[in-house]
C-alpha cells in the first residue's frame, strides 16, 4: 500500500526492456546517439513543434534550474507560486543556475491572473536598486494536485505576455494533467504561450530522465551550454534516450498516467464514502486528505506507507482529524487500493 510518491514506483517493464536493448554495442557520447534522434523526433511530432529544441536531464530539479537560467538573469526574479517546488523543493537549486531570486504570487497552489499582475507591478519599479521582472513558472499538475485549465493557463500568459516576460511550465506530472484535461500537448504550452517545458518522466514509469523543450529554438545553444557547464550533460547519454523514447512508443506516457489518475479517483472515491474531508480537490493523480488519527494508526500498523502533511501519528486524542498526502503512480494495484479502504 505505497502512497508516499510517484517516484517510489518501480520502472515500467517496457522501459527496463529497452535499457537493455539499448545496451548492445556502442553509441556516440553526449547526445550524439541514435535514439536521441528518434526522442526529438517523437518530441517535436507530440508537441507539433517541428522546430523545438529538445535536450535530456536525469532530474526535475536540474530540469527547471537550468531552464530558467537560460530565461532568465541574474538581476531578475522569477515569479512563482508559494509552493512551487522550485520555492519549497530544490534546496536553492534554480537560484544558484540563475542567479536570481524567486518572487511568491500571492495565493494558493493555483496563480491567479489578478495576483499574478499585483506581484509583477511590485517589482521592476525601483530603477537600478530593485529586481528586473523576470520570467514566470507555473506547476502543472500543481504540487496540491490541482490541474489548470486550458484558459487559465492562457489568462496567465496574457498578463505575463503583457510585461514581455517568458513563461517556463514544470510538468514534472505533465503528461497526468494532459490526460486529466484531454488536450494535446501543443494545446496544455506553446498554444497557450508557454515557452519552455520541464517535461517530466521519472514519476511516470521512467528510472530517472525529464525533458526540457524549447519552443524557441534561439535558446538552444544557451542551454546546451548550461547544461554542460553545470554537470547534467550525460556521457552514456543513450541510457537517457533510451528510457524517453520507450516512453513515448506505443503511447506508454498516456497510458501510464491513464492508469495514475484513475487509481487516484477509485482511492479519492473510497476515501469520500468514508466521510475523509478534502483539502484539495484531486484532479490528477494526487489526494491531501484529513480523517481520523485512529484511522492513520489502523493504516500505519497494517504497513500503508504515505506522508502526513504538517501532523504526527503520536497523540492521545483519536478522533483528531490528520491530514495526509496520498499519491498514486500507475503500477499501484487496485487490490492495494481496495486493502487500503477496508482498513479505513
Ligand atoms: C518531483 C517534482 C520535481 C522534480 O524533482 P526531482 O527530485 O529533482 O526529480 C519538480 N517539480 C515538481 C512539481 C515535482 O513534484
Amino acid at each position: 500500500m505505497q502512497f508516499a510518491s510517484d517516484n517510489s514506483g518501480p520502472v515500467h517493464p517496457e522501459v527496463l526492456t529497452a535499457l537493455t536493448e539499448a545496451n548492445r554495442g556502442y553509441q556516440m557520447a553526449y547526445g550524439a546517439d541514435t535514439q536521441m534522434n528518434e526522442v526529438r523526433d517523437q518530441i517535436r511530432g507530440i508537441f507539433e513543434a517541428p522546430r523545438a529544441a529538445v535536450y535530456l536531464v536525469a532530474t526535475g530539479t536540474a530540469a527547471n534550474a537550468l531552464a530558467l537560467s537560460t530565461l532568465c538573469q541574474p538581476w531578475e526574479t522569477v515569479f512563482c507560486a508559494p509552493v512551487a517546488h522550485i520555492h519549497e523543493d530544490e534546496c536553492n537549486a534554480p537560484e544558484f543556475f540563475t542567479g536570481a531570486k524567486l518572487t511568491l504570487v500571492p495565493g494558493g497552489d493555483k496563480m491567479t491572473p489578478d495576483a499574478l499582475r499585483q506581484s509583477i507591478l511590485g517589482e521592476g519599479n525601483r530603477g537600478v536598486h530593485g529586481p528586473q521582472r523576470g520570467p514566470v513558472s507555473i506547476t502543472q499538475v500543481t504540487e496540491r494536485g490541482s490541474v489548470y485549465t486550458r484558459s487559465e493557463l492562457q489568462d496567465l500568459c496574457d498578463v505575463a505576455k503583457e510585461y514581455s516576460l517568458p513563461i517556463h511550465m514544470d510538468g514534472a506530472r505533465f503528461t497526468n494533467a494532459l490526460v486529466a484535461l484531454n488536450c494535446s500537448p501543443a494545446e496544455m504550452t506553446w498554444k497557450a504561450g508557454i515557452d519552455v517545458v520541464s517535461f517530466g518522466g521519472t514519476k511516470n514509469g521512467l528510472m530517472g530522465v525529464e525533458a526540457v523543450v524549447f519552443f524557441d529554438e534561439s535558446k538552444a545553444w544557451e542551454f546546451e551550454l548550461r547544461r554542460k557547464r553545470g554537470a547534467h550533460l550525460f556521457s552514456k547519454h543513450r541510457y537517457l534516450s533510451a528510457q524517453m523514447a520507450a516512453y513515448l512508443r506505443d503511447d506508454l506516457w498516456l497510458k501510464s498516467a491513464r492508469q495514475a489518475n484513475a487509481n487516484c479517483t477509485h482511492l479519492a472515491e473510497g476515501l469520500r464514502a468514508t466521510g475523509a474531508e478534502f483539502l484539495h480537490e484531486p484532479q490528477a493523480n494526487m489526494i491531501f486528505a484529513r480523517f481520523p488519527r485512529r484511522q492513520h494508526r489502523r493504516l500505519h500498523d497494517a504497513g500503508a506507507v504515505y506522508h502526513l502533511w504538517g501532523d504526527t501519528l503520536d497523540g492521545a486524542d483519536d478522533d483528531e482529524m490528520l491530514a495526509c498526502r496520498l499519491v498514486c503512480d500507475w503500477s499501484i494495484g487496485t487490490d492495494q487500493i481496495d486493502r487500503f479502504l477496508s482498513l479505513l
